[in-house]
């Protein structure tokens, strides 16, 4: 009999904070500046250079804790975290060990099945260290460049606790924290360029054993997919190894996309040993009640109150609240709701074409051409009977190239919806003798044909003819014996 394992799976992931400059110096955390063009004394690590912290990013760090409900600490410890690497020039990273910005907490998430709330442990910041450039230069195949521009971009590491049972869960789980995050202006969201960065501690164990297997840490997955695909290979790895009579080690795996594996990078004797120590250079990090409220009471929203707003008050199916708050068109949802008087075409609309439109165009949710009144205004032609659906969907993609108002296109290119009943028969008239035998059928009890030639009428009629009208005088042409 074999035994059946579990995975139990735990997080840390790293944020970048939004500030326009370091956490220690006045350095721009812009992105894609010239290699080492962002660089001073400090971030550099040059002897005698001291740090001073940066308000901003505590007031981001404390908004994202609250937001993810922990407690954040009246005072918390800036420690020396010791390891040598190139592309950490003093030696040290400034990091928080002992004493963190903010404990407990958590979220829900839901994978199949009713919500699971997953707890975190902690909160802390830290510096961000350089990066190695082992490519991309005329002899990257003897040399490595360094590049200090990040060195000393302020981070968030957020740490789970080791709640999560698969895969699935932990890219929703990390889909919901970037959620948070992003909706809240405190970061990005952008994996891309390393914004947000997830690591993932995985281990194995048999049902109903309550001791941790061994586990091993996946460095540095950077898309939801990769994450779901790096815990996936290393569960079945695991599994694999343990149910064979093998041990886990514990190590750092790093995930290769291209092959879609796992493979070791060091194991544990090989780990460091920081070496922690406070930071001599900067007082403990004090944040006072005040400043915890004022905080509190600048939070927007959040999308999971806001996802339940949006089906409580709208009526919109919980499903397109879910896009919509995911998708970072909610507020632009509710500006078109508004104007348009009607929810659930509204929400129809941004979820549909526009953000089909955005995605085709790769265009940023944040520069949508296309005012919110101005989408209304297209809606109401519909709700009008002005326009069809079918034209407006039309209409659409001229309105969002031009700029221009959707009735200005609709009357210049003269697309208005006819609901001229005589116009209408005629041509219902034309397509009945066109096509006698789709007639005689429907006659005779096929009620397919119908739909057939409503489609005939429709296109006769060049899309124009108010389809419901259309609709009711096929039927009664139809039934009217000839
Ligand atoms: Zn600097």
């Amino acid at each position: 009999m074999t035994a059946s394992y579990e995975a139990v799976i735990g997080l840390e992931i790293h944020a970048q904070l939004r500030t326009a400059t370091k956490i220690f110096c006045g350095c721009s955390t812009a992105f894609g500046a010239a290699p080492n063009s962002e660089v001073c004394p400090v971030c550099l690590g040059q002897p005698g250079a001291l740090p001073v912290l940066n308000r901003q990013a505590v007031d981001y760090a404390v908004m994202a804790a609250l937001a993810l409900g922990c407690d954040v600490q009246s005072e918390s410890i800036f420690a020396r975290k010791n390891y040598f690497y190139p592309d950490l020039p003093k030696g040290y990273q400034i990091s928080q060990y002992e004493r963190p910005l903010a404990l407990g907490g958590g979220l829900e998430i839901a994978v199949d099945g009713p919500p699971r709330f997953i707890r975190l442990t902690r909160i802390h910041m830290e510096e961000d260290a350089g990066k190695s450039l082992h490519e991309g230069f005329r002899d990257s195949e003897t040399k490595t460049y360094v590049d200090y521009n990040r060195s000393g971009v302020p981070l968030i590491e957020i740490v789970s606790e080791p709640d999560m049972r698969s895969a699935s869960e932990a890219s929703e789980f990390f889909s919901r924290l970037r959620e948070i995050l992003v909706s809240i202006g405190v970061n990005d969201g952008n994996m891309e360029e390393g914004s947000l960065r997830c690591d993932a501690n995985v281990s194995v164990r048999p049902v109903g054993q309550e001791k941790l297997g061994t586990k091993a840490e996946v460095k540095n997955v950077n898309s939801f997919r990769y994450l779901q695909k790096a815990i996936e290979y290393e569960i079945d790895r695991q599994i694999d190894l343990v149910s064979k009579g093998g041990r886990v080690l514990q190590e750092t795996r790093l995930f290769d996309s291209g092959t879609g594996r796992t493979h070791s990078m060091r194991s544990k004797e090989e780990a460091h040993d920081y070496r922690y120590f406070p930071e001599p250079d900067l007082p403990p990090l004090v944040v006072a009640p005040d400043r915890v409220e004022r905080l509190r009471a600048v939070l927007p929203e959040l999308p999971d109150a806001r996802r339940k707003r949006f089906v409580s008050s709208y009526g919109i199916p919980d499903y397109d609240a879910g896009v919509l708050t995911q998708s970072g068109l909610a507020d632009y949802f509710e500006q078109v709701a508004a104007t348009a008087g009607n929810a659930k075409a509204a929400s129809n609309w941004v979820m549909g074409e526009l953000l089909r439109t955005l995605n085709d165009r790769g265009t940023p949710v944040a520069d949508v051409p296309l005012k919110p009144e101005a989408l209304a205004g297209l809606i109401t032609l519909v709700e009008k009977g002005t326009i069809s659906n079918a034209i407006a969907k039309d209409v659409f993609p001229k309105m969002y190239d031009t700029g221009r108002a959707a009735a200005d296109i609709v009357a210049a290119e003269g697309l208005a919806q006819n609901s001229d009943e005589s116009s209408i028969i005629d041509v219902i008239r034309s397509v009945m003798a066109a096509n006698a035998d789709a007639v005689t059928q429907y006659r005779a009890g096929s009620q397919k044909t119908f739909g057939f030639l409503v489609g005939q009428v429709m296109k006769g009629s060049g899309g124009k003819a108010n389809p419901k009208l259309a609709n009711e005088l096929l039927k009664r042409e139809l039934e009217s014996p000839s």
